[in-house]
């Protein structure tokens, strides 16, 4: 079972963000964007993460902070390294996370998609934990909305942005879900998630 209240799920932990805005005329979401992130980066575990989302990251804290002053961004989930869920925006709201961007020739997909932060870093191997929990949520938020596909920040905003980066390793996530290939127009051999078990 799956609660849904006004775009916030149960099974996340609720941590409301200041930064979002409204869907353009209320569009449902179709698209997962994924991403990696970790304050500073490779450093895993602290609360960082969640200051930077709600505004709240001391920038005298620790160098890399400081060029994050006054940065308003959010995504809808985040994914710790143990699998914890957090979530900081209403899916039925537009969260800040994919900035310029465009996907299947539309921009802007902050409008139309969920974005899901992984804890970890670019080229680092995130955890098994990790990928069952990314998974269960993608199933959740497919019987509620109608997502049609799952790609990666750095297929929609190429050459400005490397997340979730060679170190996530796609056919982990798909050999967790009986899904067609076509959700995940990125990959190269996309004929059928069950054969996806051996993409690096
Ligand atoms: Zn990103």
């Amino acid at each position: 079972m799956n609660g849904n209240h006004a775009g916030w799920l149960d099974r996340a932990r609720r941590i409301a963000s200041p930064n979002f805005g409204s869907r353009p005329s209320a569009e449902r979401p179709s698209l997962v964007v994924l991403h990696s992130i970790s304050l500073p980066p490779g450093v895993y575990g602290g609360d960082a993460i969640e200051r930077l989302f709600t505004n709240r990251l001391d920038p005298r804290a620790h160098p890399y902070f400081e060029a994050l002053e006054g940065l308003q961004v959010s995504a809808h989930f985040l994914v710790r390294r143990d699998g914890e869920l957090l979530q900081f925006v209403s899916c039925l709201d537009r969260a800040w996370h994919a900035g310029r961007s465009s996907f299947q020739g539309r921009d802007n997909c902050n409008d139309y998609s969920i974005g899901i932060e992984l804890e970890g870093l670019e080229g680092e191997r995130f955890e098994p934990a990790q990928y069952e929990a990314l998974a269960g949520l993608l199933l959740a938020l497919r019987e509620i909305y109608p997502i049609a596909a799952v790609v990666g920040h750095e297929h929609v905003a190429p050459g400005r942005k490397v997340d979730p980066g060679p170190g996530f390793a796609w056919g982990e996530l798909l050999a967790r879900l009986a899904w067609p290939g076509t959700m995940f127009p990125f990959l190269s051999s996309a004929t059928d998630a069950r054969d996806a078990r051996d993409i690096p």
